[in-house]
């Protein structure tokens, strides 16, 4: 009797922005797709948690992460473009103190860096500006500088790319959490929670900060890359911000963001190692005071914790080492089970910004693994509003 051809060509496991883009990626170029998420929604995870910002990263520079910062920036001018009613440029400003640990001379140097990068314009604002900036202390400023970065909202830029992958024909399961994963032959088996089994050709594991635990549930075992989670969290608080966002250094030399939401300001991030379940993870008392800390240095308030209005935390994915969260490299790895002929495609940290690219590179896998389909340009897509 012959074999029964697999239900899809690809099970994606996770319906954060790496999964949707990858479904909208795959199911353009005319694979068959179903994608798993155990929550209600897309984008309930790390992809709602973000800084939301569409940026290249200017503080990346910091650690020579150029390859990254202009590749960042090349997604941003495309999702400028094509999604105009999802992100938007914003200005972003970062006033320089008397004691800051970045002087003068190296935040003009990052951004004519940046800018050479493809970051855009920049400009030094003259000493009559200041008093403009949204309550900004002037005690000890030395300068302000401005540029122009993106902002967007994390969770509506995930469900927009997921909508046009269902657009695209792709099968979307959510509250479908992964139990199981079978490697036989030329299939993959995936068994759900709710006593299904779907078959398919690959498997795409895009689940976040459960990326090493869905490998677990691989049979036969395959290797998994060492990792830490590091959890960042942020804070809304009552405050409105007119003129864009502002970067500041935390007293731990750290940059913070506080960023205009919602007719609120978003304060973050923080990183704290994680050692929990991923869905455990839950802002920290001392992460709120570190924020809070932040803001009233800079913006001659005293708000306290009775004041915040929101708090939520996520978690980065990065590989492990003993350096400080900080310092570490950004980029997106990809892990295959068998570099040769690869069943499972797994995705390990990323950026919210460079989410398409991200999906190119397990595409050009996936067509090399499965070939005689077509190539979507996904670079031409403009996303639903
Ligand atoms: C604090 C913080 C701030 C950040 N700020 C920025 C920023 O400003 N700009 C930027 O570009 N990037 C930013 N990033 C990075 C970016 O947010 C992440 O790289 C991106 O959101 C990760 O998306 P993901 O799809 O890989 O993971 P997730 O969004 O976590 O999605 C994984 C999904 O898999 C699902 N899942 C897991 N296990 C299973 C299972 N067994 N069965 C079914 N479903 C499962 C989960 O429910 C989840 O929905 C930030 C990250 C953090 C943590």
């Amino acid at each position: 009797m012959p074999s029964q051809p697999p239900d899809y060509d690809l099970i994606i496991i996770g319906a954060g922005i790496h999964g949707a883009a990858v479904a909208r990626a795959a199911a353009c170029d005319g694979y068959k797709v179903c994608l798993l998420e155990q929550y209600s929604e897309a984008g309930l995870a790390t992809s709602s948690s973000s800084s939301k910002l569409i940026h290249g990263g200017l503080r990346y520079l910091e650690s020579f992460q150029f390859g990254l910062v202009k590749e960042c920036l090349k997604e941003r001018r495309i999702l400028l473009r094509t999604a105009p009613s999802l992100v938007r440029l914003v200005p972003f400003y970062i006033p320089v103190y008397q004691n800051n640990k970045r002087p003068v001379w190296l935040i003009h140097l990052g951004l004519l860096l940046y800018r050479l990068l493809g970051g855009g314009q920049f400009r030094k604002l003259k000493q009559s500006e200041w008093p403009t900036l949204d309550g900004l202390s002037l005690q000890k400023l030395t300068a302000v500088f401005e540029y122009g970065d993106g902002l967007t909202n994390d969770k509506q830029l995930t469900q927009a790319v997921l909508q046009q992958a269902v657009n695209n024909s792709a099968v979307f399961l959510p509250q479908t959490t992964l139990k199981a994963i079978e490697i036989k032959d030329n299939m993959v088996k995936a068994s759900t929670d709710k006593q299904t089994t779907i078959t398919g050709r690959m498997i795409i594991n895009a689940s976040g900060p459960w990326v090493n635990e869905v490998l677990s549930k691989v049979s036969p075992a395959v290797s998994r890359l060492p990792i830490d989670l590091i959890q960042g969290s942020h804070i809304v608080i009552p405050r409105c911000l007119d003129k864009g966002i502002y970067y500041v250094e935390a007293a731990d030399k750290r940059v913070v963001f506080a960023i205009p939401w919602q007719q609120h300001c978003l304060i973050g991030t923080t990183e704290s190692q994680f050692n929990g379940p991923p869905e455990q993870c839950r802002p920290l008392a001392e992460e709120v005071d570190y924020l809070l800390a932040t803001w009233n240095r800079y913006f001659t308030d005293d708000l306290k914790h009775g004041d915040v209005l929101q708090q939520f935390a996520g978690l980065r994915v990065l590989p492990a080492s003993d350096k400080k969260a900080f310092k570490r490299r950004r980029d997106t790895l990809l892990h295959t089970d068998n570099t040769l002929s690869p069943r499972i495609i797994s995705i390990y940290g990323g950026k919210l910004t460079a989410h398409r690219s991200t999906a190119a590179a397990v595409m050009a896998i996936v067509h090399r693994q499965l070939p005689g389909y077509r190539r979507t340009d996904t670079s031409e897509l403009s996303l639903p509003a």
